[in-house]
């Protein structure tokens, strides 16, 4: 029976979709392009060889969502649809509640309705960054305190607090939140990767675009944090060691019988930002130029995944190093330019 993948064209949805279809699932992806292209969709089924059924479908239409748990036999949802833009989140909260929360409660008020009660959300490492300590660089456990500091990050909170009550009041649910911290990189074949519109605000995009020279520097905000060179250090994982970690989710919810359960998904591993931008520049033999330009607001110092919990209960650990990261960022964007 399909997986039903709610923004599987997008970044981490197409690469989801390509491990999901290689490990033998079958999926059905829901998207209404708001952020990506239909191609997305067609480049998954190239790579796999499997035939894709795509609905260009908003959650905030909730006839058109039943229409599509109406018609297919669902049996379990990973639902990645939703905005992510931090800055955008602060100008305009509004067009993030209606979208992330109420797209999440018609899919699951959809769920409840045919009986479909296995879910993974895309959930974030911004759930912990409004309660990090500054002065501390620990690793971050599943048990660390959660905080938000704005719209986007709220909404993802919100939504894990949604889940943790939907379980409680039916222990059948089976929901596993996973937190992701920064992935970078695109599959091998360079048929989709991270194609943001506009100007990039992640720092892998911005420097792959500073490289091909569609922009020219790259802004390095902030070298007086308290790290090892100054500048901030988070927790960098390559997008199909990430794809990969929601095969072993989807594994883990078959196995067990109701749970709401939070795992990170980072490498355990800190990289600063000139780390990213040296290890760029050696793999690929480019230069980046960049000026340091004054901190960006709401940045932390350092944010890194303690990743045991996930390597213990899902048997998954990220494989890829930086080196892959920033190499397969490069050939995408290449591919693309
Ligand atoms: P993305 O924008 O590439 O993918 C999201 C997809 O959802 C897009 O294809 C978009 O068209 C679709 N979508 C948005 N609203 C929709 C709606 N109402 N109905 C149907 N489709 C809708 O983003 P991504 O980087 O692939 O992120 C996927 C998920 O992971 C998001 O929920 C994001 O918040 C979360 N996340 C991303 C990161 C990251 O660094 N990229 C980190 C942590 C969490
Ligand atoms: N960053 C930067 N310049 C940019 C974009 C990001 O210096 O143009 C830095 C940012 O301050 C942070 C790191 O790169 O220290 C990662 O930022 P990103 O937005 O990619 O992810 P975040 O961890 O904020 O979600």
């Amino acid at each position: 029976m399909p997986i039903l993948v709610t923004g599987g064209a997008g970044y981490i949805g197409s690469h989801t979709c390509v491990s999901l279809l290689k490990k033998g699932f079958e999926i059905i992806v829901l998207d209404n392009l708001c952020n990506s292209k239909e191609n997305a969709v067609k480049c998954i089924s190239r790579i796999t060889g499997k035939d894709v059924p795509f609905y260009p479908y908003d959650l905030r239409d909730k006839e058109s969502v039943r229409s599509v748990f109406e018609k297919e036999a669902i049996e379990a949802v990973i639902h990645l649809a939703g905005y992510k833009a931090v800055g955008e989140s602060v100008r305009e909260p509004l067009k993030y509640y209606e979208n992330n929360i109420l797209g999440t409660l018609n899919l699951l008020e959809c769920m409840r309705e045919y009986g479909v009660r296995n879910m993974i959300f895309s959930s974030s490492a911004t759930v912990y960054t409004g309660a990090l300590d500054k002065a501390s660089a620990k690793a971050l456990t599943e048990e660390s305190p959660l905080a938000v500091t704005n719209p986007y990050g709220r909404t993802k909170l919100m939504i894990e607090e949604i889940l943790r009550d939907l379980h409680q009041s039916d222990p059948v649910w089976n929901i596993i939140s996973l937190r992701y911290f920064n992935p970078i990189g695109a599959h091998e074949s360079s048929l989709i990767g991270d194609d943001p519109n506009g100007i990039p605000n992640n720092l892998m995009p911005y420097i792959v675009q500073v490289a091909s020279g569609k922009l020219e520097k790259l802004n390095i905000f902030g070298n007086d944090y308290n790290t090892k060179d100054g500048t901030g250090v988070r927790d960098y994982i390559h997008i199909m060691d990430l794809a990969d970690g929601h095969v072993a989710a989807m594994k883990k919810l078959n196995d067990c019988g109701g749970g709401f359960t939070a795992y990170n998904l980072g490498t355990g591993q800190g990289y600063s930002v000139l780390d990213i931008v040296n290890t760029f520049s050696r793999v690929n033999g480019v230069e980046i130029p960049y000026v340091i330009a004054p901190r960006r607001e709401g940045d932390v110092d350092t944010c890194f995944a303690d990743p045991f919990k996930a390597e213990q209960e899902l048997n998954w650990k990220a494989m890829r190093n930086l080196a892959d990261m920033c190499r397969d960022s490069w050939y995408f964007q290449q591919s693309i330019s």
